[in-house]
């Protein structure tokens, strides 16, 4: 066991600060990693406050974590020390279930094990994440990062990333559709690059019109205010996909209207109760509405290497460690363009 430095926070209702636990010694299969940069996920607010219940504490949010491999156990063949390392949202899960074995883990029958704010599969040990020194992950859940991006820029990938990049893939966006990126905050300006990147004409669909110029030089097409039930009328019937990023429940008729015959909406934010939806938004244009979470391994490569290729990272705000909490009450006013990103050698010092 070795001991780290964190930030934490013991209850819903008290700010993170710092504190220290012990890490596993990297097992066969161990890879362990010196983190360098942590991205900061609106899901990290949600679980720090016990939005969705059932949160553990004490909790070490993060889970867009990039470092550089320190040690490696005596099996693993994937990293060697010095190495760029990534993990994302799974440490682990039962590996023998269908999803499991389709290397879709995310979907995991027994529930995958969270890099935090879950417990380890046979210690029943609270996992701690990337608000930290140090993490110990079995190869099977660290992805290689690209050499040639900012490093830092990248960390969001792992989370925001892979959490627009897997719908896309799986609704097979492409040249000649029109997709609308509803929400632009952390995963909404990734689903831009990435929408815009596969080749699809893209719309950002946004309730604060102070952002159209960033959309804009995201690489969006077009900008559609929410607000706006002009333009809204005008935008009817336009879209062959929706990828909604909202964080809370709301009303999602008005962005079934904008879909065409067929068009499909996935919700990824909220996933709390939604306002009632009347059928006859979905019943004339046999309109499709469904969900997806994160992205399994395997994909969660795949997307790294694609942005790689395509010169993609986030656009960040980088933070000091004891800027957390100022940071999740920015992020609650919608005042974060479009990243926080933790220096974790603000921690180290
Ligand atoms: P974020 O950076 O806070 O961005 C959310 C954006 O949604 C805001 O920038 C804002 O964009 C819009 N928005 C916020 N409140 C709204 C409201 N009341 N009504 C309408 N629009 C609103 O959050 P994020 O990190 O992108 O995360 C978004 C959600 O996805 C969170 O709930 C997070 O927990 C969830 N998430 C899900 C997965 C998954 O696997 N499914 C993975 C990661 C995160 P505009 O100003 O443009 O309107
Ligand atoms: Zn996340
Ligand atoms: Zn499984």
């Amino acid at each position: 066991m070795f001991k780290v430095k964190a930030y934490a926070t013991p209850a819903p209702d008290a700010p993170l600060a710092p504190f220290s636990f012990e890490r596993r010694d990297p097992g066969p299969h161990d890879v362990r990693i010196d983190i360098l940069y942590c991205g900061v996920c609106h899901s990290d607010l949600h679980q720090a406050r016990d939005d969705w219940g059932g949160s553990l504490y004490p909790m070490v949010p993060g889970h867009e974590i990039v470092g550089r491999v320190v040690a490696v156990g005596e099996h693993v063949t994937k990293f060697k020390a010095g190495d760029l390392a990534g993990i994302g949202c799974m440490v682990d899960s039962c590996r023998r279930c269908e999803p499991c074995e389709a290397g879709e883990e995310q979907y995991c029958c027994e529930g995958f094990t969270g890099t935090y704010n879950s417990r380890e599969r046979e210690t029943k040990n609270l996992t701690f994440g990337g608000y930290s020194e140090q993490i110990v992950v079995e190869q099977r859940f660290v992805v290689k990062v690209p050499e040639n991006l900012d490093l830092k820029a990248v960390a969001p990938l792992l989370c925001a990333g892979i959490t627009t990049y897997s719908p896309l893939r799986h609704w097979k966006v492409g040249k000649g559709q029109n997709v609308g990126i509803v929400g632009l905050g952390g995963l909404g300006h990734m689903g831009v690059k990435l929408a815009k990147a596969m080749g699809a004409r893209v719309t950002m669909i946004t309730t604060s019109p102070e952002k159209g110029k960033d959309a804009l030089r995201l690489g969006a097409d077009e900008v559609l205010v929410s607000r706006d039930d002009e333009a809204m009328k005008k935008a009817r019937g336009k879209v062959d996909f929706l990828l909604n990023t909202i964080p809370v429940g709301h009303d999602i008729n008005p962005y079934l209207a904008l879909l065409k015959l067929d068009g499909a909406m996935v919700l990824v934010g909220a996933l709390t109760a939604l306002d009632p939806v009347q059928g006859v938004n979905l019943i004339f244009g046999r309109k499709t509405v469904a969900g997806s979470l994160i992205g399994g391994m395997a994909e969660t490569q795949e997307m790294l290497d694609f942005c790689g290729e395509h010169n993609i990272v986030s656009d960040i705000e980088m933070i000091r460690i004891d800027e957390i909490n100022a940071a999740y009450e920015r992020m609650l006013k919608n005042d974060v363009r479009y990243r926080f990103v933790i220096d974790i050698a603000s921690l180290k010092a």
